[in-house]
Protein backbone atom coordinates (compact mmCIF):
# COMPACT_ATOMS: atom_id res chain seq x y z
CA UNK A 1 0.00 0.00 0.00
CA UNK A 2 0.98 3.64 -0.57
CA UNK A 3 -0.01 6.72 1.19
CA UNK A 4 -0.49 10.16 0.59
CA UNK A 5 1.50 12.29 3.05
CA UNK A 6 -0.65 15.58 2.57
CA UNK A 7 -4.52 13.91 3.28
CA UNK A 8 -3.26 10.09 4.63
CA UNK A 9 -5.52 8.42 2.03
CA UNK A 10 -4.37 4.96 1.49
CA UNK A 11 -3.41 3.92 -2.49
CA UNK A 12 -3.21 0.50 -4.03
CA UNK A 13 0.95 0.47 -5.17
CA UNK A 14 0.34 1.32 -8.74
CA UNK A 15 -1.25 4.46 -7.97
CA UNK A 16 1.57 7.42 -8.28
CA UNK A 17 0.07 10.77 -6.69
CA UNK A 18 -3.03 11.03 -4.50
CA UNK A 19 -6.51 12.06 -6.57
CA UNK A 20 -8.07 13.98 -3.16
CA UNK A 21 -5.60 16.37 -2.21
CA UNK A 22 -5.28 19.99 -4.91
CA UNK A 23 -2.24 19.41 -5.80
CA UNK A 24 -2.00 15.32 -6.21
CA UNK A 25 1.22 14.96 -4.17
CA UNK A 26 2.97 11.63 -5.04
CA UNK A 27 2.65 8.91 -2.91
CA UNK A 28 5.03 7.25 0.19
CA UNK A 29 5.51 4.25 1.70
CA UNK A 30 4.28 3.46 5.07
CA UNK A 31 7.98 4.06 6.10
CA UNK A 32 8.02 7.24 4.95
CA UNK A 33 4.94 7.99 6.44
CA UNK A 34 6.48 6.47 9.65
CA UNK A 35 9.82 8.62 9.15
CA UNK A 36 7.24 11.81 9.22
CA UNK A 37 5.53 11.18 12.37
CA UNK A 38 2.40 10.51 9.95
CA UNK A 39 -0.08 7.50 11.13
CA UNK A 40 -1.25 5.19 8.55
CA UNK A 41 -5.33 5.31 8.16
CA UNK A 42 -5.57 2.13 10.68
CA UNK A 43 -3.05 3.83 13.41
CA UNK A 44 -5.24 7.54 12.83
CA UNK A 45 -7.50 6.86 16.69
CA UNK A 46 -3.64 6.55 18.41
CA UNK A 47 -2.91 10.27 17.57
CA UNK A 48 -5.28 12.81 17.71
CA UNK A 49 -5.27 15.28 15.10
CA UNK A 50 -7.12 18.79 15.73
CA UNK A 51 -8.24 21.26 13.06
CA UNK A 52 -5.82 24.18 13.51
CA UNK A 53 -7.06 26.35 10.51
CA UNK A 54 -9.05 26.27 7.46
CA UNK A 55 -9.44 27.55 3.65
CA UNK A 56 -10.87 27.44 0.94
CA UNK A 57 -7.76 28.67 -1.34
CA UNK A 58 -6.00 25.20 -2.75
CA UNK A 59 -2.74 27.58 -3.19
CA UNK A 60 -3.19 28.15 0.42
CA UNK A 61 -3.54 24.21 1.43
CA UNK A 62 0.31 23.80 0.22
CA UNK A 63 1.09 26.69 1.42
CA UNK A 64 0.47 26.30 4.86
CA UNK A 65 0.93 22.69 5.34
CA UNK A 66 4.50 23.00 3.75
CA UNK A 67 4.82 26.07 6.37
CA UNK A 68 4.08 23.52 9.53
CA UNK A 69 6.17 21.03 7.99
CA UNK A 70 9.27 22.99 8.13
CA UNK A 71 8.72 23.53 12.11
CA UNK A 72 8.46 19.66 12.01
CA UNK A 73 4.83 19.99 12.75
CA UNK A 74 3.01 16.99 11.25
CA UNK A 75 0.23 17.66 8.69
CA UNK A 76 -2.91 15.96 7.26
CA UNK A 77 -5.30 18.35 4.60
CA UNK A 78 -8.98 16.76 4.95
CA UNK A 79 -11.67 18.01 2.32
CA UNK A 80 -14.36 19.35 3.32
CA UNK A 81 -17.46 20.66 1.94
CA UNK A 82 -18.84 24.22 2.78
CA UNK A 83 -21.77 24.93 4.14
CA UNK A 84 -25.51 23.13 3.48
CA UNK A 85 -26.08 21.84 -0.23
CA UNK A 86 -28.38 23.98 -1.43
CA UNK A 87 -28.79 22.67 -5.70
CA UNK A 88 -32.07 25.20 -6.01
CA UNK A 89 -29.93 28.39 -5.42
CA UNK A 90 -26.08 27.57 -5.79
CA UNK A 91 -25.75 24.35 -8.00
CA UNK A 92 -21.98 24.10 -6.74
CA UNK A 93 -20.24 24.25 -3.95
CA UNK A 94 -17.18 25.74 -3.05
CA UNK A 95 -14.56 23.06 -1.25
CA UNK A 96 -12.69 23.67 1.34
CA UNK A 97 -9.60 22.32 3.60
CA UNK A 98 -8.97 21.19 7.35
CA UNK A 99 -5.06 21.65 8.26
CA UNK A 100 -4.69 19.40 10.91
CA UNK A 101 -1.87 18.97 13.50
CA UNK A 102 -1.32 16.99 16.44
CA UNK A 103 -3.66 18.11 19.36
CA UNK A 104 -0.11 19.09 21.14
CA UNK A 105 1.01 21.48 18.34
CA UNK A 106 -2.32 23.02 17.66
CA UNK A 107 -1.77 26.00 19.25
CA UNK A 108 1.65 26.49 17.47
CA UNK A 109 0.09 25.33 14.47
CA UNK A 110 -2.87 27.83 14.31
CA UNK A 111 -0.58 30.88 15.29
CA UNK A 112 1.82 30.07 12.29
CA UNK A 113 -0.87 29.57 9.32
CA UNK A 114 -2.38 33.15 11.24
CA UNK A 115 1.00 34.76 10.75
CA UNK A 116 1.36 33.70 7.32
CA UNK A 117 -2.32 34.53 6.50
CA UNK A 118 -1.64 38.15 7.53
CA UNK A 119 1.28 37.84 5.97
CA UNK A 120 -0.25 36.99 2.62
CA UNK A 121 -3.19 39.33 3.22
CA UNK A 122 -1.10 42.27 3.43
CA UNK A 123 1.14 41.22 0.09
CA UNK A 124 -2.41 41.35 -1.70
CA UNK A 125 -3.09 44.40 -0.27
CA UNK A 126 0.53 46.29 -1.41
CA UNK A 127 -0.01 44.73 -4.98
CA UNK A 128 -3.50 46.05 -4.93
CA UNK A 129 -2.45 49.42 -4.47
CA UNK A 130 0.94 49.38 -6.33
CA UNK A 131 -2.11 48.37 -9.57
CA UNK A 132 -4.03 50.82 -8.58
CA UNK A 133 -1.79 53.59 -8.69
CA UNK A 134 -0.10 52.91 -12.05
CA UNK A 135 -3.70 52.68 -13.29
CA UNK A 136 -4.32 56.28 -12.04
CA UNK A 137 -0.37 57.63 -13.24
CA UNK A 138 -1.23 55.94 -17.09
CA UNK A 139 -5.19 56.79 -17.07
CA UNK A 140 -5.97 59.83 -19.96
CA UNK A 141 -8.34 62.46 -18.06
CA UNK A 142 -11.39 60.96 -18.00
CA UNK A 143 -14.06 62.35 -20.22
CA UNK A 144 -17.81 62.77 -18.88
CA UNK A 145 -20.08 59.71 -19.46
CA UNK A 146 -22.37 60.16 -22.78
CA UNK A 147 -25.63 61.08 -21.53
CA UNK A 148 -28.68 58.65 -22.10
ZN1 LIG B 1 -4.00 13.37 -0.46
Amino acid sequence: MKYCARCGSEYRDDVERCEGCPSHPPLVSAEEMHSRGLPLPHELDRRVFVRAATTDNPLMVEVFAELLEERDIPVFIRAGRSGVVDKLTTGNLLPWWEILVPEGEQERAALLVERERAQEAATNDEAVRAAEEEERETEPDASPPPSP
